[in-house]
């Protein structure tokens, strides 16, 4: 395949007048269409339902975005069969053939990056950088993923000759899986984990989170589009405990594509070790989970970077990121400075409606908004409130970007995953101390290291125990083919997405002896 080699999508600024313009347009387009009811997708036709789930805006809830089809348990196994039926022809299409779909799938989504990114400002809040940044993830996503399958056609060519026989080994994919993800990545990561299953020969039933069944429902017509066979994807709308729940539970299941909670996902990793009536296999799963993450800052750092850094890292997305620092961990004797610099920084971040392109958008929907308040609460007996701790009164579920200081690193601010725009921030002795610190949470997702110290920076390189380490730089935003992403201890099973190895967990090695 003649293709031009690859490169990360470019993440549009919206610096100049002609971007802000042409996502006004795209706002309004979408705004324009809203109130849809998207059908579920199985086996190439249309399905709809006798009720809905209702996708509504979180800058403004009573503004309804789109609903879709809710998925039964009949609809569940229609979807299974469809991927099962969809299989047998897929899995022998060529590799060249099926990548093919992929790269032309990736330039549909270039083509309507603007509209896709609107989608996701009405539907989760996501100011203009963030949705251009998930748009562009997903693109990545598609494209890495078409070329990586490429590598892994044919016979492998490492392994030793035998006297007397001839010896081949190659990859041949599992069968029907089941892609589950959360809503604060819907585009990149409901992508990102089917491409990876179907590009290999794979079918997949997708189910996404509740909050986002409009803006992925666009994303499946791009797969359409692109000419993917009916029943390769089959998109499956529907409540995670009801239908989700049951296709993990299902004989027929043959892999698990995960991304979400610690909670979920260890439910699912038990549910899907029983083997049911009938069952053939043992399944795959795959579970990218939740983060604790932090970012360590010594003496001897450049203490503006580290503050911005910070900022970043805690605020991007209003901090609901697997990947957002929600610990600062300081050393004693630059503890105050970091802190007056990050709370100057977070004193000019603006909060209001994700279409107006502010700092924060909302917090995706109310269990958000009520989980959120509670670990403020949690937070004020904890530590010192540096700047923040409020709810906005508004019908959106807006709140201040908020600053702890003098926590414990036990403290529950310290442990638990909000998944807020809450950073608590620690002080500790030394650097040896701070790398304890980091360390000592049940996850292990991702990390930064503010230091000048060349000894430190290889200490922390070797002890700082998380998938992503990342040094003199904020801890989120991995990119697709450049920092493969996936996290130690409970984060998960360390999938590495947007990685080099990442397909092969996708298949299975046949090797075949023929003696002469
Ligand atoms: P969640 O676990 O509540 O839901 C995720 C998905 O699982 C949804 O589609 C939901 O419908 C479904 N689900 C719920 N119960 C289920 C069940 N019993 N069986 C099968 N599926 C079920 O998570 P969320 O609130 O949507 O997402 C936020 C979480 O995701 C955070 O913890 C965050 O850290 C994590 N996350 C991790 C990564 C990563 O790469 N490690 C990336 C993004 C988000």
């Amino acid at each position: 395949m003649l293709v031009t080699p690859y490169q990360n999508e470019p993440i549009e600024t919206f610096s100049s007048q002609a971007a802000l313009s042409d996502m006004q347009a795209a706002l309004r387009a979408v705004r324009a269409s809203f109130d849809k009811i998207y059908p579920m997708v199985i086996g190439g036709k249309k399905v709809m339902s006798r009720e809905t789930l209702r996708s509504v805006n979180p800058s403004s809830p009573t503004q309804v975005v789109g609903s879709a089809a809710k998925a039964t348990r009949e609809d569940a196994d229609a979807a299974l069969d469809a991927a099962w039926s969809a299989f047998g022809s897929w899995s022998r299409w060529k590799q060249e053939d099926r990548s093919r779909v992929m790269l032309k799938a990736a330039q549909i989504m270039r083509q309507r990056k603007r509209e896709l990114e609107a989608w996701l400002v009405y539907e989760i809040g996501k100011n203009f950088i963030e949705a251009s940044a998930e748009v562009a993830e997903m693109i990545d996503f598609t494209e890495y993923y078409a070329r990586q399958a490429l590598k892994h056609v044919g016979a492998l060519s490492a392994l030793n000759a035998y006297p007397g026989e001839e010896n081949e080994s190659f990859y041949i994919p599992l069968g029907a899986g089941l892609t589950i993800a959360p809503w604060n990545f819907p585009m990149a990561l409901m992508t990102g984990m089917t491409v990876g299953a179907i590009v290999v020969g794979n079918t997949v039933v997708a189910k996404p989170a509740e909050d986002t069944v409009v803006s992925l429902a666009h994303v499946f017509d791009i797969f359409e589009e692109a000419g993917l066979p009916p029943g390769v994807v089959n998109y499956l709308p529907g409540v995670g405990r009801e239908v989700a729940a049951y296709l993990v539970e299902h004989p027929r299941t043959r892999f698990i594509n995960f991304t979400g909670s610690l909670a979920t996902g260890k439910w699912i990793n038990q549910a899907a070790a029983k083997v049911g009536e009938g069952q053939r296999w043992i399944k795959r799963v795959f579970l990218e989970l939740g983060g604790k993450d932090a970012i360590l800052v010594d003496e001897t750092a450049d203490l503006d970077a580290a503050a911005a850094a910070a900022v970043q890292s805690a605020f991007g997305y209003q901090g609901q990121k697997c990947s957002a620092c929600s610990r600062l961990v300081l050393v004693d004797s630059v503890y105050d400075a970091v802190l007056e610099r990050v709370v100057e920084r977070t004193r000019k971040l603006t909060v209001q409606a994700a279409d107006q392109n502010p700092d924060l958008g909302p917090l995706c929907n109310s269990a958000q908004d009520a989980k959120v308040r509670e670990y403020l609460a949690i937070g004020k007996n904890e530590g010192a409130l540096l700047v923040g701790g409020k709810r906005l009164e508004a019908d959106g579920y807006f709140v201040e970007p908020t600053v702890f200081g003098d926590i414990a690193p036990r403290a529950r601010v310290a442990q638990e995953e909000v998944f807020g725009p809450v950073l608590s921030a620690i002080k500790v002795r030394d650097f040896s101390q701070g790398l304890a610190v980091v360390n000592d949470t049940l996850y292990g997702l991702t990390g930064a290291v503010f230091t000048r110290d060349r000894a430190r920076i290889e200490q922390a390189r070797a002890e700082f125990h998380v998938g992503n380490l990342y040094f003199n730089r904020k801890c989120t935003g991995a990119l697709a083919g450049v920092q493969p992403f996936g996290g130690f201890n409970l984060s998960g099973t360390d999938t590495k997405t947007g990685g080099p190895d990442y397909l092969l967990q996708f298949l299975q090695m046949k090797a075949v002896a023929e003696r002469f």
